[in-house]
């Protein structure tokens, strides 16, 4: 016992003068930041905006000094290392002198000296230094890319660039950041950006806690317009800048971006799970939607699941091979456009016109489809406009019918309009996508779509260093 007890007393000692020695390194390091630092500052008596301006210029000699105090310290036996086995042939390499490098990370430029190993029989070269910390091939690691291409998701690429520029004090240029983000999301599919099964699990249980009710889980299926330009309009021929002027041939286009979200309703809130956009076929949906639900990711058994949407055919179709047990609402206010329609071309601007809608509105509201259905077969068409959009309406909730006990859905607590889903279209497509001047080609606006839902969906960091591994392993 007595002898146990010494020898940790020993190892604390070694511990404590260890820590000793690092506070000692580090002090001296801010020594030397301190005399760089003093005849940058602003004379007596400075402004605060004066003053953090000189530390802001200098502040990154400060953190990455810090840290490569601290990897020094902590590596002492990298970097005094003598030998290395070739993962090879098994050789006993010895070191050859250490060749520096600088890396930029978020906090600074850091310095590394590392010891070189080479075996001559397999000709391979190791820095093991660079395998202990993690360094990725390149001078900017992994943080400075991730936090460039977070900026690079929400706005236009020069404005990314340089506004990382000027917050980072990093410069990375717009056409390195373009490249970045699309190797992020090469061959992403909507598992790759979903959250876990457990992650989604969680977001239910804390809607449901306190509930009697299994919380109403939401998916919206629409689709928005993105502007497009065809392949077509990509530059064969180098020196591309001097045919810019030739825009003529190719035309913009606004193609659709379709897509899904799922997202939980707390009262009034809505908490997002999980938001897949893309321009895509309508095939492409539907397989979508089946992956997430064989994945397992949706746990049906501990909500209400309800799908809402327009009366759009393909839609539907999927819902009911993907999810047949769930409740399906057809969107309020998409029907209410239908008698809209219907009133203005029957009675013009009259009062009537609005007498009319407003009660309709309250039949369906209400429930009683069926009066509203019998109304409209009753009506008199004042023109042929009023006849087609009269048999136009009554298609539509004709055809819908079994979607619109919005009585029934309001006391389930379920949605009477699809607003979540145009608010995931918005947030995710238009704000990134429509800017003026920005047409995408297909695959770029894919990648950035998915890139977005990954952000929204919280997997942002995940995906971006797994792409980012896979690159380097590659
Ligand atoms: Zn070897």
């Amino acid at each position: 016992m007595g002898y146990a007890a010494e020898v940790i007393a020993l190892d604390d000692v070694r511990a404590s003068r260890q820590r000793q020695a690092l506070r000692q390194h580090l002090h001296e390091r801010f020594d030397r930041w301190l005399d760089e630092l003093e005849p940058h500052l602003p004379e007596a008596p400075a402004t605060l905006a004066q003053v953090s301006e000189t530390i802001w210029a200098l502040r990154q000699s400060l953190t990455a000094g810090v840290a490569q105090t601290i990897i020094e310290h902590t590596h002492q036996d990298e970097h005094r290392r003598q030998d290395l086995r070739c993962a090879t042939c098994e050789r006993l390499l010895t070191a050859r002198p250490v060749v520096p490098r600088t890396v930029e990370t978020l906090i600074g430029p850091i310095e590394i000296q590392r010891p070189y190993f080479y075996c001559r029989y397999c000709h391979q070269g190791r820095y093991p230094f660079d395998e202990v910390l993690g360094l990725r091939a390149g001078r900017v690691q992994l943080d400075v890319e991730q936090a460039a291409a977070e900026l690079a998701i929400e706005l236009p690429y020069e404005t990314a660039s340089t506004l990382f520029g000027r917050l980072s004090g990093i410069s990375i240029c717009s056409e390195r950041l373009h490249t970045l983000t699309n190797q992020a999301a090469e061959g992403l599919s909507v598992l790759d950006v979903a959250p876990s099964r457990d992650e989604i699990a969680q977001r239910v249980a804390e809607v449901a806690a306190g509930r009697f009710r299994r919380p109403v889980l939401v998916l919206g299926i629409d689709g928005a317009y993105v502007p497009s330009r065809p392949e077509s309009a990509r530059g064969r021929r180098p020196g591309q800048a001097r045919y810019r002027a030739r825009r003529a041939r190719w035309c913009h286009e606004w193609r659709e971006a379709k897509g899904f979200r799922f997202y939980l309703l707390d009262g009034d809130r809505i908490v997002h799970v999980l938001s897949w956009h893309q321009v895509q076929t309508e095939h492409d949906v539907g397989e979508a939607l089946r992956q997430v639900k064989e994945a397992g990711l949706i746990p049906e058994e501990s909500v209400r699941l309800c799908v809402i949407c327009d009366g759009a055919e393909w839609i539907w179709k999927h819902v009911q091979q993907v999810f047949p047990d769930a409740c399906q609402v057809l969107d309020y206010y998409h029907c209410s456009e239908y008698l809209h329609k219907v009133a203005k071309a029957q009675y013009g601007n009259a009062e009537s016109a609005r007498e009319w809608a407003e009660a309709t509105l309250t039949r369906l509201y209400l429930g009683k489809v069926g009066q509203v259905l019998g109304g409209l077969r009753r009506m008199q068409p004042t023109s042929d406009d009023a006849r087609k959009a009269i048999d136009n309406c009554w298609i539509h909730l004709h055809e819908h019918r079994g979607r619109t006990n919005y009585r029934t859905f309001r006391r389930g607590g379920y949605p009477l309009g699809s607003g979540g889903m145009e608010s995931s279209n918005k947030f995710i497509c238009h704000v990134r996508l429509k800017r003026s001047g920005a047409w995408w080609y297909e695959v770029n606006s894919n990648q950035m779509l998915a890139l977005r839902c990954a952000k929204y969906n919280g997997t942002f960091h995940q995906v971006f260093a797994r792409s980012q591994r896979e690159k380097s392993e590659a």
